[in-house]
This record gives structure tokens, sequence and C-alpha cells, in this order.
């Protein structure tokens, strides 16, 4: 990119600046954080009398007392790096999802809290994939060949869950991931909502199991918890144990696996 003038003549023969925007420059964002809390710097911008900047909150704690000079100082609003924050625009780190949104830096981590196109993640360990759900729901297809179920809300059907992990996609393209892992007592279900935002749960789930030859029956209700997934699977869940009795090998063969038969129902709250 060539340098352009930085004034034209204007009519008149005044001095018109010309807005210049550079796209190529590489800068160390640590700069843009308070050295106190290393907050990004928002304004108001305070500044000690040698030039030292800090955020408005650490100025009304620290009021005459610069924390890198150790003097007392006299601290003023400092307008060039408020100008500078305002005008440093950054992009969002959910890019490689779609996102173009470009907000100053200490925007970025307020938009990214809501940001539409943050993704879901593989919650299987050493796998790290992440996408928005349809993307996740082709890769647990794919990669880990995880069977996948459609599902209306507020009707009960019944559901074959086996050892590992599978899609339930919701009538309104909300993902569900049903786990199961055998454990000393029996078999725990767990059930959560892929949701790239924390957000409080937007649905109910009922489980229901029964096992007429031994007159056995279980049924509980929980609000299904939202997660990224990020990490893995939600520890904090409300689970179904499903006692080693009740679990049956279907097929007998080599493919055998362990397998409930489950009536579930999703309400959306
Ligand atoms: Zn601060
Ligand atoms: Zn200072
Ligand atoms: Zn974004
Ligand atoms: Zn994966």
């Amino acid at each position: 990119m060539g340098v352009q003038p930085e004034r034209q003549e204007g009519e008149g023969g005044c001095a018109v600046k010309k807005r210049k925007v550079a796209a190529d420059v590489t800068m160390d964002l640590d700069i843009l954080d308070c050295p106190v809390c290393f907050h990004p710097l928002r304004p108001p911008i305070f500044q000690c009398t040698i030039g030292h900047t800090i955020c408005s909150s650490c100025h009304d704690k620290l009021l005459d007392k610069c924390h890198l000079c150790s003097l007392p100082t006299v601290y003023n609003r400092c307008h060039m790096v408020e100008h500078v924050v305002e005008a440093i625009k950054v992009a969002c780190s959910n890019g490689n999802h779609g996102c173009t949104a470009r907000m100053t830096y200490y925007q970025r981590e307020d938009h990214e809290k809501g940001c539409p196109h943050a993704p879901c993640y593989c919650p299987l360990i050493d796998c790290g994939f992440s996408g928005p759900t349809p993307t996740l729901l082709h890769h647990f297809s794919s990669e880990h060949e995880w069977h996948s179920t459609k599902v209306s809300y507020k009707k009960a059907f019944t559901i074959h869950v086996q050892v590992g992990s599978a899609a339930l996609m919701g009538e309104d393209g909300h993902m569900f991931v049903i786990n199961m892992v055998m454990e000393p007592l029996g078999g725990v279900i767990s059930i959560c909502c892929a949701q790239p935002h924390i957000t409080g749960s937007k649905f109910k789930c009922k489980l229901t199991l029964s096992h007429t030859e031994t007159s056995y029956s279980q049924a509980t209700e929980f609000l299904v918890r939202s997660s990224n997934m990020h990490g893995g699977l939600p520890k904090d869940i409300v689970p179904l144990i499903v006692p080693k009795l009740l679990l049956s090998d279907t097929l007998a063969s080599a493919t055998a696996k362990v397998c409930v038969v489950l009536g579930l129902t999703l309400t959306r709250q």
C-alpha cells in the first residue's frame, strides 16, 4: 500500500486532512491493557504527571499515587490514548466461524460473550474440533460415528441409548448430546444442550425407564444444562442411573453393545 499525502488543498486553499485507514498494521495489544488491573483500557483513561496510563476504576482506587512512579501525582484525562483505543478496531476471534464484526479492543470481550458465530466444541478429549451446530453434527457422524435422531418437543419418544454419545436434533435446530458411561452401579446417562453461550436452561427433559419382568420403573425430570462442551461434557449434570440388571446386550455377537430403552420427552420452557 502506497503512502498517501496527509493533506490535500481544499476550497479556498485550506488544508483538508484525509482520513487514512491501514489494514496492515501489527501491534502488541497488551499496551491497550491497564497496567494495574490488566483489563482493556476504555475511556475515560487517566495518566500520571509522567504519562503512565490507568483505567478509570483503578484511578478511583489509586487517587493520587502512581503505581509505577510510586510518587504522589495528579492524574489527568489522557485524551490521546482515548482516541487511540477508539480508533483501533480488532476482529472477533470467531472470524474463522463466519463472524465479520470488528470492534474496539475493549468491546471485544463483550461481543464474544454473545457472538452469534461462537462455536461449540467436540467434547471428546484430544479431538478439539469446534464449529457451529450443523458443522459439529456432521463431525460427530463422520468422525466419531455418533447416531443422531430428530426430536419433536413435548412428545414422548423411545430411544435406544448405548454406551457412548449420540446427538438429538430438536425441531428448532437446538442440538442435545446424550451420553452413557458404565460405572460400578450401572449405566449413567446424562444429557446436555449444545449452546455456545452460557444461558439459563431453555429445556426440560423427562426420562422414563421401565422393566416389566422386575416391575421396575423410574422417572426423572430436570432442566437440561447448556454447555459449549469445551473440555468435555459438563460434569454437574443430573444423571439417570440405570441398574446393571436392566442393561441388555443387543445382538449376541462381537458387535454387542450395552443398550437401554428409555422414554424421553423434551419440552421447551
Ligand atoms: Zn485498571
Ligand atoms: Zn507514573
Ligand atoms: Zn463475533
Ligand atoms: Zn471430535
